[in-house]
Parts: C-alpha cells; structure tokens; sequence
C-alpha cells in the first residue's frame, strides 16, 4: 500500500527544560528502523519547540500542538503558523479533543485552522474522534464522518495531512480501543475518504490512531490493516516510546 508508518508523541502541557533534554537524549540515543520506514515527530510546548529542534536527530521532527486560525497580528497569548514556519517547525497538530472540549473549539474552527497552517507550507496532524456518550449511542462513524467533512471541505490538497482518530474515551484513561474498534473506525474513515474526496487520497492518506496507546499494545494495533501509526500521549515521555515507534516494523 505504501503508506509510511508515522509515530507522534504530543507531550501536551508537560516538562521543565531538564526533562525535555533528558527525553530528547533518549530518543537521539534510540535504537529504531530508518526513516524510509517510520515518521517520528514530537510535540513538546511552544516554549520548547526551539530546544527541541535544535537538540533532537536529524532523522526525527517536531510538530507545534496547535496554531492561530489566521494571520498573527492582535491576538494575544496566540501562535501563528508563520512564526511556526519562521521557526522551521514543520509539523502541527489541530484539532485535538483537549482543545475541542475545554476551549470549545468547532468543527468548522479546526477546519479553518488546518486549511490556513497548510497554506501556510505547515504539514497537519488532525484529530478527530468521538466521546464515550457518542459511541454508546452509536453515533461515532457519524461524529467523526462530520469532524473530517469539516477538515475536507476547506482544504484544496490532503498530501500535508495524516488524519489521527483519537477516541475520547481512550485518551488518557489507560482504556484503549481494542484493534478491532481501531481497525473498523479506520476502515470507515478510509471510505469516507473514498466517497467523499477520491480513491487516490483514501489509498495513500495515512490514518493514525491514539488514546492510551503503550509499548505492549502497539504491535496488535499497529497490524491492523487501516491503521498506519500512532499519536501518543502519555508514553510519549517515557523509554516506551521507542518501543511504539519499533512497530513500524
Ligand atoms: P494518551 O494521549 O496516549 O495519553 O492517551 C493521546 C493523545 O491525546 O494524543
């Protein structure tokens, strides 16, 4: 198919200056397959996105955990994705369900937000996924169907994007989808794909997953037919890391 496994570590609101240059020192002393198979891109907090690029192999990259919706300008305590570039940030990561949930961030929000970093030349990281209520009332190839019309309708191109589906109710609660959960939201958002936008995007864009992802249950995951990398929380800061970055292969 090839699709190249991607493997991000959001380390959300986490770290002091020393434990970032410890993880980083970790991660450059790391053992793991060559670039040509396995995308790895971290996501420290603003404040340490330089040390980080500027610290960590060459062979791995760094993503911003969120930007502004436009233009920076009058906007304070914002980011803009041209500082972003400025920086030589390449990645950022939209839409996530802390952002969705606490700020109130909308569908039609992130999608604004994810077609101006891509204009931008920024490439995206975008999450979607349902809550525990929208799965239990059987709403979540619904919900996430929406989450992604909303990224796909203002964007011109998906080559940038690696689409995360990210259940709420696996984040951060050590309650990870089973594969086959994965595996069958993956599938679907691959169709939606398909129907909605082209054969060509649904066949090389890559779908990741992430909630409670750890170093003893990526591998099962990771063979899911649909399922092309991971976003990692939690185990982003700890050795484990390698070990879900190791199941690329
Ligand atoms: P988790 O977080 O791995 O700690 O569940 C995943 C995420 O929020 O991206």
């Amino acid at each position: 198919m090839g699709r190249k496994f991607f493997v991000g570590g959001n380390w959300k609101c986490n770290g002091t200056t020393e434990e970032v240059k410890k993880i980083v020192s970790m991660l450059n002393d790391a053992q793991v397959p060559s670039g040509d198979v396995v995308d790895v891109v971290v996501s420290p907090p603003f404040v340490f996105l330089p040390l980080v690029q500027s610290s960590l192999r060459s062979n791995f990259h760094v993503a911003a955990q969120n930007c502004w919706v436009r233009k920076g300008g009058a906007f304070t305590g914002e980011v803009s994705a041209e500082m972003l570039v400025n920086l030589g940030i390449p990645w950022v990561i939209i839409g996530h369900s802390e952002r969705r949930s606490l700020l109130n961030e909308s569908n039609e929000f992130i999608g604004d937000k994810v077609a101006y970093a891509l204009a931008q030349g920024l490439k995206v990281i975008a999450c979607v996924g349902e809550t525990l209520e929208q799965r239990e009332s059987g709403s979540t190839l619904e919900v996430v169907s929406a989450q992604t019309k909303a990224i796909a309708d203002k964007i011109p191109s998906w080559d940038n994007v690696v689409l995360a589906y990210e259940p709420v109710w696996a984040i951060g609660t050590g309650k990870v989808a089973t594969p086959a959960q994965a595996q069958e939201v993956h599938a679907e958002l691959r169709k939606w794909l398909h129907n909605n936008v082209s054969a060509e995007v649904a066949g090389s864009a890559r779908i990741i997953y992430g909630g409670s992802v750890n170093g003893a249950n990526c591998k099962e995951l990771a063979g899911q037919p649909d399922l092309d990398g991971f976003l990692v929380g939690g185990a982003s800061l700890k050795p484990e890391f390698v070990d879900i970055i190791k199941s690329a292969v």
